[in-house]
């Protein structure tokens, strides 16, 4: 292998850049993680986001030796109660049916975004780039980053590139083409609420008129609220002061998590899905957001993207890298083992966010009946819980890492 290069540029040190990296410590595989953000910004992160945790992302960090340390900043969601506003049926998904310790461990992203970063930092085969914005990739003997730093023109060659440079598309769209975009017309609205109810296991998923709520505990008397709703409830929702926004979701669940306190760290998200019909272009591989980007609604991005980050780093580790063509080969053979997972999960959040906005005798009798469905018959239960978990997917791969 060429000394002077480095074997992989991973543009993006968010979640997905810092797994994949952590998935290659202590490889003999030269990798450059290229981010704009500053060295800072991994110690004291200002992102009050927290994510759902799949237990086959536990599986994962396991594998890695990171789970007790992530294990510390989660908290538990041992049930799912899913309802729907002012109708008849609801149904509750237990992990104790899947015979699981929990359904998902909420954490927030300042943490987990820590102990990634803090876990490859001095790691000899990783090199951060910091403070440094990529301004355009090409291809050329390997592949050419150029990037500003300090107002400064860089550039750094590698036998190939990972975006990983979540959903924004300002350097790939000029080489991933096939795109497949649409737009929900609504946003996710997001904040803390603190409630009378202390410690709780279970999270609420309740179907509203005008979008759906989730909420999922936190340690304490404190929740993560999601409210996937259309734009105009969006900026009714924020013009909204202290008082009024208590009552507004007060109503929406009404004592479901008891008497709601205070409402902090209110933001928006535009809801949008997308991802390239094919992540990659000869040495060159899109992943995380980067590749496909999903409705929060069945809280499964970044556990989907750690699935794929887990299956393409095994396929490196088994390759014959003496042959920089290799990796061509090597993100087609990704590309390939992942598409069937990566399209059914697709199709599965596309389906569940169009069908339930909205409202109508139709499709409240239609959620009625499917709450009362699922509430008799443990099987189609165990199935929802599957597909929430992932654990219909990617069944080899995890089980290759528990052995
Ligand atoms: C409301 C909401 C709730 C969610 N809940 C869940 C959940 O419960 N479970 C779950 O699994 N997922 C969830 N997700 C999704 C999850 O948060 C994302 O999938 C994940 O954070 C994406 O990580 P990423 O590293 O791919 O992208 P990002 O976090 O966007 O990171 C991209 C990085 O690339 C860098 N970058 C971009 N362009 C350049 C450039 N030109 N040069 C240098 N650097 C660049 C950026 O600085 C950034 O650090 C949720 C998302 C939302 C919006």
């Amino acid at each position: 292998m060429d000394k002077e290069k480095d074997n992989i540029i991973m543009i993006g040190a968010g979640l997905t850049g810092l797994a994949f990296c952590n998935l290659l410590k202590n490889t003999n595989l030269n990798i450059s993680l290229v981010d704009m953000q500053p060295k800072s910004f991994y110690k004291k992160i200002d992102n009050n986001r927290y994510i759902v945790l799949s237990n086959t992302s536990k599986i994962i960090f396991d594998s890695l030796g990171l789970w007790s340390k992530i294990n510390t900043h989660c908290t538990k969601v041992k049930n799912i109660h899913i309802s729907k506003k002012n109708i008849f049926g609801s149904t509750i998904v237990k992990s104790k049916d899947e015979n699981l310790d929990s359904l998902g461990y909420q954490i927030s992203i300042k943490e987990l975004i820590k102990i990634l970063y803090e876990n490859i930092e001095k790691e000899k085969n990783i090199k951060f780039i910091h403070e440094a914005k990529v301004m355009n990739v090409k291809q050329s003997n390997g592949v050419k980053v150029k990037y500003i730093k300090n107002s400064i023109e860089k550039i750094i060659t590698s036998d190939a590139v990972i975006f990983s440079t979540g959903s924004s598309e300002d350097i790939i769209s000029e080489i991933f083409l096939d795109k497949v975009q649409k737009d929900y017309q609504q946003n996710a609205i997001t904040c803390e609420l603190v409630s009378d109810i202390y410690n709780s296991e279970t999270a609420f998923e309740r179907f509203t008129n005008k979008g759906i709520i989730g909420l999922i505990p936190r340690k304490e008397n404190s929740w993560t609220l999601i409210y996937s709703t259309n734009k105009e409830e969006t900026e009714l929702i924020n013009k909204l002061e202290e008082t009024g926004l208590k009552n507004y979701f007060q109503d929406l669940m009404g004592k479901k998590c008891g008497n709601i306190k205070n409402i902090k760290n209110i933001k928006t998200y535009p809801l949008k899905m997308k991802y390239y019909k094919n992540c990659a272009k000869d040495n060159m591989c899109l992943l995380g957001d980067a590749a496909h980007t999903l409705h929060p609604i069945a809280a499964q991005s970044f556990n989907l993207s750690l699935r794929d980050c887990t299956q393409l780093t095994e396929i490196i580790k088994k390759s014959n890298l003496k042959n920089k063509d290799n990796f061509s080969a090597i993100f087609k053979d990704y590309y390939e083992k992942r598409e069937r997972e990566v399209n059914r999960l697709l199709k599965f959040t596309d389906y569940l966010a169009s069908l339930i906005h909205g409202k109508g005798f139709f499709r409240n009798n239609l959620l009625g009946v499917s709450f009362l469905i699922m509430d008799m018959n443990k099987s189609l239960r165990v199935n929802v819980i599957r597909y929430l978990l992932g654990v219909n997917f990617s069944h080899s791969l995890i089980s290759n890492l528990k052995e």
